[in-house]
């Protein structure tokens, strides 16, 4: 219970107030310990030099858990505790997935700008895929890497650059860590660095077998996580203020910039953006063979750019690097403009009521509007259900299913 994220506020600064209360699932969690059980022959697999990585690696608990209430301005389908890095290292850190908190699988019809093929498979697969990313994104991509500091006679250690082969020499200073010395981008530029992670290490036998995905499975995998995280970029373009030249949602922008790396830097066509008609629809086009050949090596290549920069703390060849990534063409304004036309209200994040009965069940309610305000009645305890199926049945939510939880 706490001040916790801090996303939203592009100084970094105010964080949102998160109060939850969870039950651990211990069948689930089994399989993000394996994770943990085996990251210590699994981080020597990252693609950066050793010096980059930690000396030791504080094996953290991961658990599944399951929301019971959760109070706060957001959800998030996982976490990493705490958010600072100096104490990540130091310290060590603990990761949750929320198990009940990913939407249950969603229906065709309702994945938007998307070809009919693709919302299929995106419906179908996504829950699961999310799994092997979230557990990867938070374990091995907030938990790896290193502060490189000035050497103890002075010196300052020397780096070269991925991107231009030029030779440099930075590291952080006594007192320094990564958000003091990047500043406002380090937070998304964090979130950037670990689902770069997460996609790169999904790819490995070593990784993805702990997850029971079969070798045959893994271009799918990919492709179904590449191309939400493509989505979250693209269709959270809303987030982006052009007068400010802005972003105003950390996870967001780092989507942004890994789809503009992909797009920018592709020889082949692994991805492509289309608009459709006169401005009324977009659609994201991701070649799964390329994505598995050259797009895999480009992940590894923005993993370790951004992995080089973070630990020798160069912060200005960072900052130069991000905002190129973050900008936003005239082309994507379009893209931004169609999203924003067609933006649906947002989903609700309905708390799930549990029973006092010999057989515990969850919240029968739906997202809907109407069957939110129909779950209140049993939230607060009031007896007297006749009164509010009343109510509920004159708006036409259908109450039957409530009979059973009626004391
Ligand atoms: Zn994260």
């Amino acid at each position: 219970m706490g001040w916790v994220e801090y996303y939203i506020d592009p100084e970094n600064c105010r964080a949102f107030w998160e109060g939850w209360v969870c039950i651990v699932d211990k069948q689930k969690s089994e399989k993000f310990q394996t994770l943990v059980k085996h990251s210590e022959s699994i981080i020597p697999l990252l693609p950066w030099p050793k010096v980059m990585e930690k000396e030791q690696f504080l094996a953290p608990d991961f658990t599944s858990i399951e929301i019971i209430t959760f109070a706060s301005n957001a959800v998030f389908l996982g976490q990493n505790l705490p958010n600072y890095d100096d104490i990540r290292e130091h310290e060590g850190f603990k990761n949750v997935y929320f198990g009940n908190r990913m939407p249950q699988a969603s229906k065709a019809s309702n994945v938007q700008f998307a070809s009919e093929e693709q919302a299929e498979v995106l419906a179908e697969k996504s829950m699961n895929c999310y799994e092997v990313q979230v557990g990867c994104h938070e374990l091995l991509g907030h938990g790896v890497g290193r502060a490189i500091f000035r050497n103890e006679d002075g010196t300052s250690p020397k780096f070269t650059d991925p991107l231009t082969n030029e030779e440099y020499e930075s590291c952080y200073e006594e007192g320094q860590t990564w958000s003091t010395r990047f500043g406002d981008i380090s937070s998304s530029y964090e979130e950037c660095r670990a689902d770069a992670c997460g996609l790169f290490l999904q790819t490995l036998q070593p990784v993805y077998s702990l997850f029971g995905v079969a070798d045959g499975e893994v271009d799918d995998l990919l492709w179904v996580n590449a191309m939400n995280h493509l989505r979250k970029g693209v269709i959270g373009l809303p987030l982006y203020n052009p007068e400010a030249k802005k972003w105003g949602q950390a996870h967001t922008q780092g989507a942004f910039v890994f789809a503009m790396w992909l797009y920018k830097n592709q020889k082949s066509k692994i991805v492509d953006f289309e608009i459709i008609g006169e401005e009324e629809d977009f659609r994201i086009h991701l070649d799964k063979q390329l994505l598995m050949a050259e797009g895999r090596e480009l992940i590894k290549e923005l993993l370790i750019v951004l992995q080089t920069y973070k630990s020798s703390g160069a912060n200005e060849r960072g900052l130069k690097f991000y905002t190129e990534y973050s900008e936003v063409s005239d082309f994507f304004l379009k893209i931004r403009k169609i999203a924003i036309a067609q933006k649906k209200p947002r989903g609700y994040c309905l708390k799930i009521t549990w029973y006092d009965t010999p057989t515990r069940a969850s919240s029968p309610f739906t997202t809907l509007r109407t069957s939110r305000a129909s779950s209140f009645p049993t939230q607060i305890g009031i007896n007297s259900t006749r009164s509010y199926t009343k109510r509920c049945s004159a708006s036409g939510t259908s109450t039957k299913h409530h009979s059973k939880y009626e004391s």
